[in-house]
Protein backbone atom coordinates (compact mmCIF):
# COMPACT_ATOMS: atom_id res chain seq x y z
CA UNK A 1 0.00 0.00 0.00
CA UNK A 2 1.08 3.30 -0.98
CA UNK A 3 2.02 6.01 1.84
CA UNK A 4 -0.84 8.73 2.16
CA UNK A 5 0.95 10.87 4.65
CA UNK A 6 3.77 12.13 2.11
CA UNK A 7 2.61 13.91 -1.07
CA UNK A 8 5.49 14.15 -3.86
CA UNK A 9 5.59 15.62 -7.26
CA UNK A 10 7.02 13.85 -9.99
CA UNK A 11 9.14 15.24 -12.86
CA UNK A 12 8.86 12.88 -15.53
CA UNK A 13 6.93 12.64 -18.70
CA UNK A 14 3.48 14.02 -18.51
CA UNK A 15 0.62 11.45 -18.98
CA UNK A 16 -3.27 12.11 -19.53
CA UNK A 17 -5.16 9.08 -18.96
CA UNK A 18 -8.97 9.72 -19.82
CA UNK A 19 -11.14 7.43 -17.79
CA UNK A 20 -11.03 6.91 -13.98
CA UNK A 21 -12.80 3.25 -14.51
CA UNK A 22 -10.37 0.16 -13.22
CA UNK A 23 -8.41 0.55 -15.93
CA UNK A 24 -7.49 4.06 -15.81
CA UNK A 25 -6.93 3.69 -12.02
CA UNK A 26 -4.55 0.83 -12.55
CA UNK A 27 -2.04 2.47 -15.29
CA UNK A 28 -2.60 6.24 -13.32
CA UNK A 29 -1.18 4.63 -10.27
CA UNK A 30 1.36 2.72 -11.76
CA UNK A 31 2.25 5.77 -13.62
CA UNK A 32 2.28 8.15 -11.31
CA UNK A 33 4.58 5.73 -8.89
CA UNK A 34 7.37 5.47 -11.50
CA UNK A 35 7.27 8.99 -11.31
CA UNK A 36 5.41 10.26 -14.30
CA UNK A 37 3.38 13.70 -14.14
CA UNK A 38 0.02 12.32 -14.74
CA UNK A 39 -3.55 14.15 -15.42
CA UNK A 40 -6.48 12.13 -14.77
CA UNK A 41 -9.51 13.12 -16.47
CA UNK A 42 -12.78 11.09 -15.46
CA UNK A 43 -16.33 12.45 -16.71
CA UNK A 44 -18.25 11.76 -13.51
CA UNK A 45 -18.03 12.93 -10.22
CA UNK A 46 -16.84 9.44 -8.81
CA UNK A 47 -13.98 7.04 -9.57
CA UNK A 48 -14.56 3.12 -10.62
CA UNK A 49 -16.53 3.62 -13.99
CA UNK A 50 -19.08 0.76 -15.17
CA UNK A 51 -18.29 -0.28 -11.01
CA UNK A 52 -20.09 2.11 -9.22
CA UNK A 53 -22.35 3.39 -7.13
CA UNK A 54 -25.67 5.71 -6.55
CA UNK A 55 -28.21 7.08 -4.30
CA UNK A 56 -31.38 5.38 -4.36
CA UNK A 57 -34.23 8.24 -3.83
CA UNK A 58 -36.99 6.03 -2.33
CA UNK A 59 -34.59 4.52 0.26
CA UNK A 60 -31.86 7.05 0.50
CA UNK A 61 -29.72 4.08 0.33
CA UNK A 62 -26.18 4.12 -1.64
CA UNK A 63 -26.80 1.03 -4.18
CA UNK A 64 -24.04 -0.52 -6.77
CA UNK A 65 -25.26 0.05 -10.06
CA UNK A 66 -24.86 -3.74 -9.78
CA UNK A 67 -23.26 -6.43 -7.67
CA UNK A 68 -19.42 -7.04 -8.83
CA UNK A 69 -17.63 -9.64 -7.60
CA UNK A 70 -13.96 -11.05 -8.07
CA UNK A 71 -12.35 -14.45 -8.38
CA UNK A 72 -9.42 -15.70 -6.45
CA UNK A 73 -7.45 -15.85 -9.82
CA UNK A 74 -7.39 -12.25 -10.75
CA UNK A 75 -4.07 -11.39 -10.07
CA UNK A 76 -4.15 -8.03 -10.96
CA UNK A 77 -7.18 -6.33 -9.34
CA UNK A 78 -6.04 -7.82 -6.21
CA UNK A 79 -2.75 -6.05 -6.64
CA UNK A 80 -4.52 -2.92 -7.91
CA UNK A 81 -6.70 -3.00 -4.24
CA UNK A 82 -3.49 -3.57 -2.54
CA UNK A 83 -2.10 -0.65 -4.21
CA UNK A 84 -4.85 1.69 -3.28
CA UNK A 85 -5.24 -0.08 0.14
CA UNK A 86 -8.35 -1.98 0.12
CA UNK A 87 -7.89 -6.05 -0.45
CA UNK A 88 -9.53 -6.08 2.68
CA UNK A 89 -12.76 -5.16 1.90
CA UNK A 90 -12.79 -7.88 -0.62
CA UNK A 91 -14.71 -10.51 1.54
CA UNK A 92 -14.10 -14.87 -0.10
CA UNK A 93 -16.17 -17.48 0.03
CA UNK A 94 -15.14 -20.54 -0.91
CA UNK A 95 -17.92 -22.23 -1.38
CA UNK A 96 -20.51 -21.53 -4.50
CA UNK A 97 -23.93 -22.55 -3.52
CA UNK A 98 -26.60 -23.34 -5.86
CA UNK A 99 -30.23 -24.05 -5.12
CA UNK A 100 -31.93 -26.06 -7.67
CA UNK A 101 -35.83 -25.25 -8.48
CA UNK A 102 -36.97 -27.00 -5.87
CA UNK A 103 -34.57 -25.03 -3.71
CA UNK A 104 -32.54 -27.75 -2.45
CA UNK A 105 -28.60 -27.10 -2.48
CA UNK A 106 -25.92 -27.97 -4.34
CA UNK A 107 -21.82 -26.67 -3.31
CA UNK A 108 -18.88 -26.43 -5.41
CA UNK A 109 -15.72 -26.06 -2.94
CA UNK A 110 -12.49 -27.14 -2.25
CA UNK A 111 -12.07 -29.87 0.11
CA UNK A 112 -11.23 -33.20 -1.43
CA UNK A 113 -7.51 -33.99 0.01
CA UNK A 114 -6.61 -34.36 -4.33
CA UNK A 115 -4.63 -30.61 -6.22
CA UNK A 116 -6.31 -28.89 -8.95
CA UNK A 117 -7.92 -29.58 -10.93
CA UNK A 118 -9.32 -32.43 -8.20
CA UNK A 119 -9.86 -30.62 -5.92
CA UNK A 120 -13.86 -29.87 -5.88
CA UNK A 121 -13.95 -33.47 -6.49
CA UNK A 122 -16.08 -34.66 -3.45
CA UNK A 123 -17.90 -31.37 -3.70
CA UNK A 124 -18.98 -32.45 -7.79
CA UNK A 125 -19.29 -35.90 -6.91
CA UNK A 126 -22.46 -34.68 -4.65
CA UNK A 127 -23.36 -31.72 -6.96
CA UNK A 128 -27.30 -33.48 -7.40
CA UNK A 129 -28.45 -30.99 -10.41
CA UNK A 130 -26.52 -33.89 -12.30
CA UNK A 131 -26.73 -37.08 -12.77
CA UNK A 132 -23.91 -39.66 -12.63
CA UNK A 133 -23.45 -39.67 -16.56
CA UNK A 134 -23.84 -36.07 -16.85
CA UNK A 135 -21.35 -35.45 -14.17
CA UNK A 136 -18.95 -38.22 -15.78
CA UNK A 137 -19.38 -35.80 -18.94
CA UNK A 138 -18.65 -33.04 -17.94
CA UNK A 139 -15.87 -34.15 -16.41
CA UNK A 140 -14.35 -35.31 -19.64
CA UNK A 141 -14.63 -32.00 -21.29
CA UNK A 142 -13.39 -29.94 -18.36
CA UNK A 143 -10.06 -32.85 -19.08
CA UNK A 144 -10.15 -31.88 -22.56
CA UNK A 145 -10.23 -27.87 -21.83
CA UNK A 146 -6.90 -28.32 -19.86
CA UNK A 147 -5.09 -30.65 -22.44
CA UNK A 148 -6.57 -28.89 -25.23
CA UNK A 149 -3.55 -26.46 -25.46
CA UNK A 150 -3.71 -23.41 -27.89
CA UNK A 151 -5.00 -23.43 -31.44
CA UNK A 152 -5.36 -20.63 -33.77
CA UNK A 153 -8.65 -21.42 -34.84
CA UNK A 154 -10.21 -21.63 -30.81
CA UNK A 155 -11.08 -17.93 -31.13
CA UNK A 156 -13.10 -19.06 -34.19
CA UNK A 157 -15.21 -21.27 -32.75
CA UNK A 158 -18.14 -21.08 -30.13
CA UNK A 159 -17.69 -22.74 -26.57
CA UNK A 160 -21.19 -23.68 -27.09
CA UNK A 161 -20.63 -25.19 -30.38
CA UNK A 162 -17.26 -27.12 -28.81
CA UNK A 163 -19.64 -28.07 -26.22
CA UNK A 164 -22.26 -29.94 -28.54
CA UNK A 165 -19.05 -31.67 -30.08
CA UNK A 166 -18.23 -32.98 -27.09
CA UNK A 167 -21.51 -33.96 -26.79
CA UNK A 168 -22.54 -32.56 -23.80
CA UNK A 169 -26.30 -33.43 -21.93
CA UNK A 170 -28.81 -30.23 -22.08
CA UNK A 171 -28.58 -30.93 -18.69
CA UNK A 172 -25.25 -30.52 -18.34
CA UNK A 173 -25.03 -27.40 -20.34
CA UNK A 174 -27.93 -25.97 -18.26
CA UNK A 175 -26.53 -26.60 -14.73
CA UNK A 176 -23.35 -26.50 -15.20
CA UNK A 177 -22.15 -24.94 -17.86
CA UNK A 178 -24.18 -22.21 -18.67
CA UNK A 179 -24.85 -20.61 -15.38
CA UNK A 180 -20.80 -20.46 -15.44
CA UNK A 181 -20.10 -19.40 -18.48
CA UNK A 182 -22.98 -16.50 -18.86
CA UNK A 183 -21.73 -15.31 -14.98
CA UNK A 184 -18.50 -14.95 -15.71
CA UNK A 185 -18.58 -13.77 -20.13
CA UNK A 186 -21.96 -11.88 -19.85
CA UNK A 187 -23.47 -14.00 -23.35
CA UNK A 188 -24.71 -17.44 -24.59
CA UNK A 189 -22.36 -20.32 -24.50
CA UNK A 190 -22.98 -19.84 -28.59
CA UNK A 191 -21.73 -16.04 -28.72
CA UNK A 192 -18.49 -16.83 -26.60
CA UNK A 193 -15.31 -17.34 -28.39
CA UNK A 194 -13.74 -20.97 -27.34
CA UNK A 195 -10.74 -18.88 -26.46
CA UNK A 196 -11.91 -16.72 -23.59
CA UNK A 197 -13.95 -19.75 -22.46
CA UNK A 198 -11.39 -22.12 -22.17
CA UNK A 199 -9.40 -19.51 -20.28
CA UNK A 200 -12.01 -19.00 -17.58
CA UNK A 201 -12.33 -22.60 -16.48
CA UNK A 202 -8.87 -23.04 -16.69
CA UNK A 203 -7.80 -20.13 -14.85
CA UNK A 204 -10.50 -20.18 -13.04
CA UNK A 205 -11.48 -23.12 -12.04
CA UNK A 206 -8.64 -25.96 -13.22
CA UNK A 207 -5.02 -25.08 -12.46
CA UNK A 208 -5.18 -23.76 -8.83
CA UNK A 209 -7.23 -25.10 -6.05
CA UNK A 210 -8.35 -21.69 -4.85
CA UNK A 211 -8.92 -19.40 -8.26
CA UNK A 212 -12.48 -20.30 -8.00
CA UNK A 213 -13.21 -18.50 -4.91
CA UNK A 214 -15.70 -15.37 -5.25
CA UNK A 215 -14.59 -12.26 -3.47
CA UNK A 216 -17.48 -9.53 -2.82
CA UNK A 217 -16.97 -6.18 -1.79
CA UNK A 218 -17.52 -5.46 1.81
CA UNK A 219 -18.56 -1.71 1.44
CA UNK A 220 -20.38 0.24 -1.78
CA UNK A 221 -18.11 0.31 -5.19
CA UNK A 222 -17.99 4.33 -4.98
CA UNK A 223 -16.34 3.72 -1.60
CA UNK A 224 -14.17 1.15 -3.15
CA UNK A 225 -12.92 2.78 -5.71
CA UNK A 226 -13.07 6.50 -5.42
CA UNK A 227 -11.95 8.23 -1.59
CA UNK A 228 -9.16 5.71 -1.65
CA UNK A 229 -8.19 6.49 -5.73
CA UNK A 230 -8.18 10.18 -4.86
CA UNK A 231 -5.89 9.54 -1.93
CA UNK A 232 -3.20 7.34 -3.23
CA UNK A 233 -3.03 8.90 -6.64
CA UNK A 234 -2.78 12.77 -4.77
CA UNK A 235 0.50 11.48 -2.63
CA UNK A 236 2.19 10.38 -5.40
CA UNK A 237 1.45 13.78 -7.04
CA UNK A 238 -1.02 12.99 -9.63
CA UNK A 239 -4.02 15.39 -10.39
CA UNK A 240 -7.73 13.93 -10.83
CA UNK A 241 -9.95 16.00 -12.44
CA UNK A 242 -13.27 14.51 -12.15
CA UNK A 243 -16.51 16.12 -13.83
CA UNK A 244 -14.34 16.83 -16.82
CA UNK A 245 -15.63 15.10 -20.14
CA UNK A 246 -13.07 14.34 -23.03
CA UNK A 247 -14.54 15.46 -26.25
CA UNK A 248 -12.11 14.95 -28.59
CA UNK A 249 -8.45 13.84 -29.10
CA UNK A 250 -6.34 16.12 -32.20
CA UNK A 251 -4.06 14.21 -34.10
CA UNK A 252 -1.37 15.48 -36.60
CA UNK A 253 1.58 13.60 -38.11
CA UNK A 254 0.38 10.17 -36.15
CA UNK A 255 0.79 11.89 -32.86
CA UNK A 256 -1.93 13.40 -30.65
CA UNK A 257 -0.98 16.83 -29.71
CA UNK A 258 -3.96 17.61 -27.48
CA UNK A 259 -7.42 16.45 -25.93
CA UNK A 260 -10.28 18.60 -26.04
CA UNK A 261 -12.74 19.54 -23.28
CA UNK A 262 -15.91 19.41 -24.32
CA UNK A 263 -15.69 23.62 -22.70
CA UNK A 264 -13.18 23.87 -25.46
CA UNK A 265 -9.89 23.87 -23.30
CA UNK A 266 -7.46 21.94 -24.57
CA UNK A 267 -4.73 20.09 -22.83
CA UNK A 268 -1.45 18.24 -23.90
CA UNK A 269 1.40 15.86 -22.22
CA UNK A 270 3.90 13.41 -23.96
CA UNK A 271 1.52 10.41 -23.84
CA UNK A 272 -2.36 9.76 -23.68
CA UNK A 273 -3.73 6.71 -22.40
CA UNK A 274 -7.41 6.34 -23.64
CA UNK A 275 -9.24 3.99 -20.80
CA UNK A 276 -12.61 4.73 -22.09
CA UNK A 277 -14.87 1.92 -23.46
CA UNK A 278 -14.31 1.56 -27.07
CA UNK A 279 -17.31 3.59 -28.80
CA UNK A 280 -16.29 6.71 -26.86
CA UNK A 281 -12.98 5.98 -27.33
CA UNK A 282 -13.85 5.94 -31.69
CA UNK A 283 -15.80 9.35 -31.03
CA UNK A 284 -13.17 11.19 -29.78
CA UNK A 285 -11.10 10.78 -33.02
CA UNK A 286 -11.20 12.44 -36.44
CA UNK A 287 -13.80 9.77 -38.79
CA UNK A 288 -10.15 9.46 -41.51
CA UNK A 289 -8.64 8.12 -38.25
CA UNK A 290 -11.54 5.81 -37.30
CA UNK A 291 -11.34 4.46 -41.34
CA UNK A 292 -8.07 2.79 -40.52
CA UNK A 293 -7.65 -0.71 -40.08
CA UNK A 294 -6.48 -0.75 -36.69
CA UNK A 295 -9.45 1.35 -35.75
CA UNK A 296 -11.98 0.08 -38.07
CA UNK A 297 -11.59 -3.57 -36.54
CA UNK A 298 -12.39 -1.68 -33.02
CA UNK A 299 -15.98 -0.75 -34.27
CA UNK A 300 -17.12 -4.55 -34.62
CA UNK A 301 -17.17 -4.86 -31.16
CA UNK A 302 -20.73 -5.69 -29.75
CA UNK A 303 -22.46 -5.03 -26.23
CA UNK A 304 -24.04 -7.42 -24.47
CA UNK A 305 -26.41 -6.52 -21.40
CA UNK A 306 -26.70 -6.88 -17.98
CA UNK A 307 -29.29 -6.29 -15.52
CA UNK A 308 -28.90 -5.37 -11.62
CA UNK A 309 -32.39 -5.76 -9.48
CA UNK A 310 -32.88 -4.69 -6.13
CA UNK A 311 -35.08 -5.54 -3.63
CA UNK A 312 -35.67 -4.29 -0.17
CA UNK A 313 -37.64 -6.32 2.22
CA UNK A 314 -39.96 -5.25 5.52
CA UNK A 315 -38.21 -7.48 7.51
CA UNK A 316 -35.04 -9.47 8.23
CA UNK A 317 -34.34 -12.65 6.88
CA UNK A 318 -31.30 -14.92 7.00
CA UNK A 319 -29.13 -15.37 3.33
CA UNK A 320 -25.83 -16.48 4.63
CA UNK A 321 -23.97 -16.44 1.21
CA UNK A 322 -24.26 -15.12 -2.90
CA UNK A 323 -26.60 -18.08 -4.16
CA UNK A 324 -27.11 -19.00 -7.48
CA UNK A 325 -30.20 -20.02 -8.67
CA UNK A 326 -30.72 -22.81 -11.40
CA UNK A 327 -32.90 -22.98 -14.28
CA UNK A 328 -34.26 -19.36 -13.60
CA UNK A 329 -34.27 -15.82 -14.94
CA UNK A 330 -31.99 -14.47 -11.91
CA UNK A 331 -28.85 -15.78 -12.05
CA UNK A 332 -27.53 -14.83 -8.78
CA UNK A 333 -28.77 -13.49 -5.22
CA UNK A 334 -26.50 -11.54 -2.97
CA UNK A 335 -27.00 -10.59 0.58
CA UNK A 336 -26.38 -6.80 1.19
CA UNK A 337 -26.45 -4.69 4.40
CA UNK A 338 -28.21 -1.16 4.33
CA UNK A 339 -25.26 0.57 5.60
CA UNK A 340 -27.34 3.59 5.88
CA UNK A 341 -28.85 3.46 9.41
CA UNK A 342 -29.52 7.17 9.59
CA UNK A 343 -30.57 8.16 6.21
CA UNK A 344 -31.97 5.07 4.86
CA UNK A 345 -35.28 4.90 6.57
CA UNK A 346 -37.56 2.73 4.42
CA UNK A 347 -35.01 0.02 4.01
CA UNK A 348 -33.80 0.19 8.19
CA UNK A 349 -33.50 -3.50 9.44
CA UNK A 350 -35.27 -5.30 6.88
CA UNK A 351 -33.90 -7.95 3.91
CA UNK A 352 -31.81 -6.45 1.25
CA UNK A 353 -30.94 -8.13 -1.67
CA UNK A 354 -28.96 -7.62 -5.14
CA UNK A 355 -29.78 -10.07 -7.92
CA UNK A 356 -28.30 -10.02 -11.58
CA UNK A 357 -29.12 -11.27 -14.36
CA UNK A 358 -26.08 -11.42 -17.02
CA UNK A 359 -26.68 -11.53 -20.58
CA UNK A 360 -29.85 -9.88 -19.79
CA UNK A 361 -31.14 -9.45 -23.47
CA UNK A 362 -34.83 -10.72 -22.87
CA UNK A 363 -35.16 -8.98 -19.71
CA UNK A 364 -34.39 -5.08 -22.34
CA UNK A 365 -38.10 -4.95 -23.41
CA UNK A 366 -39.73 -5.47 -20.39
CA UNK A 367 -40.64 -2.49 -17.82
CA UNK A 368 -38.99 -2.73 -14.13
CA UNK A 369 -42.37 -3.74 -12.64
CA UNK A 370 -42.50 -6.64 -14.85
CA UNK A 371 -38.64 -7.48 -14.21
CA UNK A 372 -39.66 -6.88 -10.53
CA UNK A 373 -42.51 -9.17 -10.18
CA UNK A 374 -40.52 -12.18 -11.93
CA UNK A 375 -37.47 -11.78 -10.10
CA UNK A 376 -39.36 -11.33 -6.50
CA UNK A 377 -41.25 -14.75 -7.51
CA UNK A 378 -38.16 -16.25 -7.94
CA UNK A 379 -36.66 -15.60 -4.93
CA UNK A 380 -39.75 -16.35 -2.91
CA UNK A 381 -39.66 -19.81 -4.72
CA UNK A 382 -36.18 -20.03 -4.13
CA UNK A 383 -36.02 -18.95 -0.13
CA UNK A 384 -38.47 -20.09 1.96
CA UNK A 385 -37.65 -17.76 4.78
CA UNK A 386 -38.26 -14.60 2.57
CA UNK A 387 -41.97 -15.04 2.29
CA UNK A 388 -42.98 -13.60 4.79
CA UNK A 389 -41.55 -10.75 4.33
CA UNK A 390 -42.84 -7.74 2.06
CA UNK A 391 -41.40 -6.59 -0.61
CA UNK A 392 -41.16 -2.38 0.03
CA UNK A 393 -39.49 -1.29 -2.63
CA UNK A 394 -37.59 -2.60 -6.01
CA UNK A 395 -34.87 -0.87 -8.15
CA UNK A 396 -34.10 -2.21 -11.69
CA UNK A 397 -31.02 -1.34 -13.12
CA UNK A 398 -30.54 -2.02 -17.24
CA UNK A 399 -26.80 -1.65 -18.43
CA UNK A 400 -27.57 -2.38 -22.27
CA UNK A 401 -23.65 -1.90 -22.09
CA UNK A 402 -22.34 -3.48 -19.54
CA UNK A 403 -19.57 -5.41 -21.46
CA UNK A 404 -18.35 -6.09 -24.88
CA UNK A 405 -20.01 -9.01 -26.25
CA UNK A 406 -17.19 -11.91 -26.15
CA UNK A 407 -18.63 -13.78 -29.56
CA UNK A 408 -16.06 -15.92 -31.81
CA UNK A 409 -13.28 -13.97 -33.64
CA UNK A 410 -13.33 -11.13 -30.51
CA UNK A 411 -9.83 -12.21 -29.83
CA UNK A 412 -8.83 -11.17 -33.68
CA UNK A 413 -10.60 -7.38 -32.95
CA UNK A 414 -9.67 -6.68 -29.53
CA UNK A 415 -6.61 -3.76 -30.07
CA UNK A 416 -2.83 -4.22 -28.16
CA UNK A 417 -2.76 -1.09 -25.87
CA UNK A 418 -0.43 0.39 -28.62
CA UNK A 419 -2.05 1.99 -31.16
CA UNK A 420 -0.78 3.16 -34.92
CA UNK A 421 -0.85 6.58 -33.27
CA UNK A 422 2.79 7.12 -31.45
CA UNK A 423 1.73 8.47 -28.17
CA UNK A 424 -1.82 7.17 -27.69
CA UNK A 425 -2.25 3.80 -25.57
CA UNK A 426 -5.35 1.96 -24.94
CA UNK A 427 -6.62 0.43 -21.69
CA UNK A 428 -10.36 -0.56 -21.33
CA UNK A 429 -11.58 -4.42 -20.29
CA UNK A 430 -12.35 -4.65 -24.15
CA UNK A 431 -8.64 -4.10 -24.93
CA UNK A 432 -6.53 -7.45 -25.79
CA UNK A 433 -5.87 -9.30 -22.58
CA UNK A 434 -7.20 -12.48 -23.14
CA UNK A 435 -9.67 -12.31 -20.39
CA UNK A 436 -13.36 -11.73 -20.43
CA UNK A 437 -14.80 -8.02 -19.74
CA UNK A 438 -14.51 -8.18 -15.85
CA UNK A 439 -12.40 -5.49 -13.65
CA UNK A 440 -9.51 -7.74 -14.18
CA UNK A 441 -9.16 -7.45 -17.59
CA UNK A 442 -9.35 -3.71 -17.09
CA UNK A 443 -6.47 -3.83 -14.45
CA UNK A 444 -4.62 -5.99 -16.87
CA UNK A 445 -5.24 -3.52 -19.72
CA UNK A 446 -3.79 -0.55 -17.22
CA UNK A 447 -0.64 -2.36 -16.55
CA UNK A 448 -0.18 -3.34 -19.79
CA UNK A 449 -0.98 0.43 -21.14
CA UNK A 450 1.61 1.41 -18.51
CA UNK A 451 4.10 -0.89 -19.68
CA UNK A 452 3.77 0.33 -23.00
CA UNK A 453 4.11 3.94 -21.94
CA UNK A 454 6.91 3.15 -19.85
CA UNK A 455 8.94 1.13 -22.84
CA UNK A 456 8.20 4.18 -24.66
CA UNK A 457 9.68 6.57 -22.20
CA UNK A 458 12.41 4.34 -22.09
CA UNK A 459 12.23 2.99 -18.64
CA UNK A 460 10.98 -0.40 -19.57
CA UNK A 461 9.46 -1.77 -15.93
CA UNK A 462 7.15 -5.05 -15.66
CA UNK A 463 3.46 -4.67 -14.11
CA UNK A 464 1.24 -7.35 -15.18
CA UNK A 465 1.22 -9.88 -12.23
CA UNK A 466 1.38 -13.37 -12.20
CA UNK A 467 -1.34 -15.92 -12.55
CA UNK A 468 -1.41 -18.39 -9.43
CA UNK A 469 0.66 -21.30 -9.90
CA UNK A 470 -1.41 -24.39 -11.30
CA UNK A 471 -0.54 -27.65 -9.22
CA UNK A 472 1.73 -30.09 -10.07
CA UNK A 473 -0.88 -31.81 -11.33
CA UNK A 474 -2.47 -29.22 -13.05
CA UNK A 475 0.82 -28.56 -14.91
CA UNK A 476 1.00 -32.16 -16.45
CA UNK A 477 -2.75 -31.93 -17.91
CA UNK A 478 -1.53 -28.45 -19.61
CA UNK A 479 1.85 -30.23 -20.76
CA UNK A 480 3.70 -27.57 -19.53
C1 LIG B 1 -23.93 -4.32 -14.55
C2 LIG B 1 -22.50 -4.76 -14.58
C3 LIG B 1 -22.09 -5.84 -13.79
C4 LIG B 1 -20.75 -6.25 -13.82
N1 LIG B 1 -20.34 -7.26 -13.00
C5 LIG B 1 -19.01 -7.54 -12.92
C6 LIG B 1 -18.53 -8.45 -11.96
O1 LIG B 1 -19.26 -9.01 -11.15
N2 LIG B 1 -17.19 -8.69 -11.93
C7 LIG B 1 -16.31 -8.08 -12.79
O2 LIG B 1 -15.10 -8.33 -12.69
N3 LIG B 1 -16.76 -7.22 -13.72
C8 LIG B 1 -18.07 -6.92 -13.81
N4 LIG B 1 -18.53 -6.02 -14.72
C9 LIG B 1 -17.58 -5.48 -15.69
C10 LIG B 1 -16.72 -4.39 -15.06
O3 LIG B 1 -17.54 -3.39 -14.50
C11 LIG B 1 -15.87 -3.78 -16.17
O4 LIG B 1 -15.18 -4.81 -16.84
C12 LIG B 1 -14.84 -2.80 -15.64
O5 LIG B 1 -15.37 -1.98 -14.65
C13 LIG B 1 -14.37 -1.97 -16.83
O6 LIG B 1 -13.45 -1.02 -16.40
P1 LIG B 1 -12.80 -0.03 -17.47
O7 LIG B 1 -11.90 0.85 -16.72
O8 LIG B 1 -12.25 -0.81 -18.60
O9 LIG B 1 -14.01 0.80 -18.10
P2 LIG B 1 -15.08 1.75 -17.40
O10 LIG B 1 -15.41 1.25 -16.08
O11 LIG B 1 -16.19 1.90 -18.39
O12 LIG B 1 -14.32 3.14 -17.22
C14 LIG B 1 -14.30 4.14 -18.19
C15 LIG B 1 -14.34 5.47 -17.49
O13 LIG B 1 -14.23 6.50 -18.47
C16 LIG B 1 -15.12 7.54 -18.14
N5 LIG B 1 -15.41 8.27 -19.37
C17 LIG B 1 -16.16 7.85 -20.41
N6 LIG B 1 -16.19 8.79 -21.37
C18 LIG B 1 -15.42 9.81 -20.93
C19 LIG B 1 -15.07 11.06 -21.49
N7 LIG B 1 -15.51 11.44 -22.69
N8 LIG B 1 -14.27 11.88 -20.76
C20 LIG B 1 -13.81 11.52 -19.54
N9 LIG B 1 -14.12 10.33 -18.98
C21 LIG B 1 -14.92 9.50 -19.67
C22 LIG B 1 -16.32 6.82 -17.56
O14 LIG B 1 -17.12 7.68 -16.79
C23 LIG B 1 -15.65 5.73 -16.76
O15 LIG B 1 -15.37 6.14 -15.44
C24 LIG B 1 -19.85 -5.60 -14.70
C25 LIG B 1 -20.26 -4.52 -15.48
C26 LIG B 1 -21.56 -4.11 -15.41
C27 LIG B 1 -21.97 -2.91 -16.22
Amino acid sequence: MIDHTSSRRPAGEKVIVIGGGVAGLAAAVALAEDGFRVTLLEKRATLGGRASSFTDQTTGEMVDNCQHITMRCCTNLEFFYRRIGVWDKIRFYSKLTFLDQQGKPAVIQNGSPFPAPFHTLFSFARFHPLSLSEKSSVAKALIAILRAGTSPNRDSESIGNWLRKQKQPERAMAHFWRPILVSACNEEPDRISCEIGFKLFRDGFLSNAEAYQMGVPSVRLSDLYTQPSIETLSALGADIQLKIHVDALSVADRKVESVTLSDGTTLSADFYLSAVPFDIMLKMLHSDIREAPFFKDISLLEYSPITGVHLWFDKPFEVREPIALLDRETQWIFPKENTQPDGAELSKGGAYLALVVSSSKSLLSLSADEIIDICLKEVQEALPQSRSARLLHGRVIKEKKATFAPIPGVESLRPKQTTPIENLFLAGDWTRTGWPATMESAARSGYLAAERIMERAGRPKSLLQPDMPPSRLAKWFLGK
